[in-house]
């Protein structure tokens, strides 16, 4: 099998198995206990947070543990909820192409009060400081933009951005699930406030993640109960899960670079494979792009059947759309960057890992450009657009 599908989660490495295994067997006291067992998880706990801010570039004490991207990304948000709330300032500036956790946490906040302002990220799927220097208001809590979106894998100019939000006196948070361990992430040299990460996007286990709260942010709590995570995320901490995370963090961030220029060069490989297939489009910028990742909308065929069959050829990918949560919206990524319905249905995403080969790429290529091929050889869309009876978009 093809393992393509690497923005949705990855294998865990060999180093975070081993972490995971070790801790499990071995540190299984509590780290709040004052016995030498529990002291040891507490200073499994103490080395790991260490790790994981050395890679941000953040002090260890800015670092909170959660469950993953998702839960990092509510608390980020309802703690500049809460911030600006005291404040009288209930704007909030994000983009129509966030994750899910980012945009249905704003609209719950919009139901509490707050004003949202959601940037246009333009045809390339990239926000501009400009934009956001214009959207900052007088009443303005709270900038968030994604590092890179995890669906086009467009890299967003986060210096910038947050450099024009420290100017203003605007929190600025970012999701960097896609990001971390992929692409360089500096939270003090690119101004970030809060920054978001999840283990199981480079090769840690699921349900590990940390929150980066710059020093002097009053956070507010998700949950309440003892206090662990100096009294901002009670609950016994995941001990086998965070010392795998910030295994898994430093093992793949130790190959970033090279691991960036294997998975790039074959990315732009299989980018311009399946640019030969007709009435195509690569989705995402080509340039300011993750190392791996790969989207296209081919028009004529739905991108679930697609996924179907590429599936029976031993390829894991994802049509980056909603199809399977059983709704027949297209994905909101690919509409915010202006693909109409139709063509937005016929996506494909493919995002590879580092240990991609040269014959697995061009069996990727040779197994899309069959099966869209097959698709449309009996797709009623398809037969229409050629016959001329519908227009071609791309
Ligand atoms: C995967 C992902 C998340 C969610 O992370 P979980 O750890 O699965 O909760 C959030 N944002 C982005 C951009 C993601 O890719």
């Amino acid at each position: 099998m093809i393992y393509a599908d690497n923005a949705a989660t990855t294998k865990m490495s060999k180093a975070a198995v081993d972490a995971m295994t070790f801790h499990m067997n071995e540190t299984y006291g509590n780290p709040s206990s004052l016995y030498t067992l529990g002291q040891r998880s507490k200073d499994v706990l103490d080395e790991a947070r260490a790790a994981v801010a050395k890679v941000i570039n953040a002090e260890p004490g800015e670092i909170i543990f959660t469950s993953g991207g998702s839960e990092a990304d509510n608390q980020a948000l309802l703690t500049a909820a809460a911030i600006g709330k005291e404040k009288g300032k209930m704007h909030m500036i994000s983009t129509a192409f966030e994750h899910h956790a980012i945009l249905h946490t704003l609209a719950k906040l919009e139901k509490e009060g707050f004003d949202v302002t959601l940037l246009d990220v333009g045809e390339k799927g990239i926000v501009t400081a400009e934009q956001v220097a214009e959207a900052i208001r007088d009443d303005t809590c709270l900038v968030t933009i994604m590092t890179a979106n995890n669906e086009i894998g467009s890299i967003q100019p986060i210096r910038e951005i947050g450099a024009v939000c420290r100017e203003k006196g605007v929190l600025f948070h970012t999701d960097a699930v896609q990001a971390i361990a992929h692409i360089p992430v500096d939270v003090v040299a690119d101004n970030i406030d809060m920054l978001s990460s999840s283990a199981h996007k480079y090769h840690g286990p699921k349900g590990s993640g940390f929150l980066y709260v710059k020093k002097g942010i009053k956070i507010s709590n998700l949950i309440e109960g003892g206090a662990q995570e100096r009294g901002k995320r009670a609950g016994t901490e995941n001990v086998p899960g965070i010392a795998a995370m910030a295994a898994a963090l430093t093992d793949t961030y130790s190959n970033m670079e090279k691991n960036a220029e294997v998975m790039s060069s074959m990315r732009d490989y299989i980018i311009a494979g399946l640019s030969e297939i007709p009435h195509s489009a690569l989705n995402g910028d080509a340039e300011r792009r993750l190392p791996g990742n790969i989207n296209f909308c081919f028009e004529g065929i739905e991108g679930e059947s697609l996924l179907l069959l590429l599936d029976d050829k031993g390829i894991a990918a994802s049509s980056g759309s909603a199809c399977t949560s059983g709704s027949l919206d297209p994905s909101h990524v690919l509409l915010a960057i202006g693909r109409v319905h139709d063509v937005a249905h016929g996506s494909l995403r493919l995002s590879i890992g580092e240990d991609i080969t040269k014959d697995q790429a061009d069996y990727i290529i040779s197994s899309v450009k069959e099966v869209v091929e097959y698709l449309r050889s009996f797709s009623p869309i398809w037969r229409d657009l050629m016959e001329g009876k519908k227009e071609f978009i791309l």
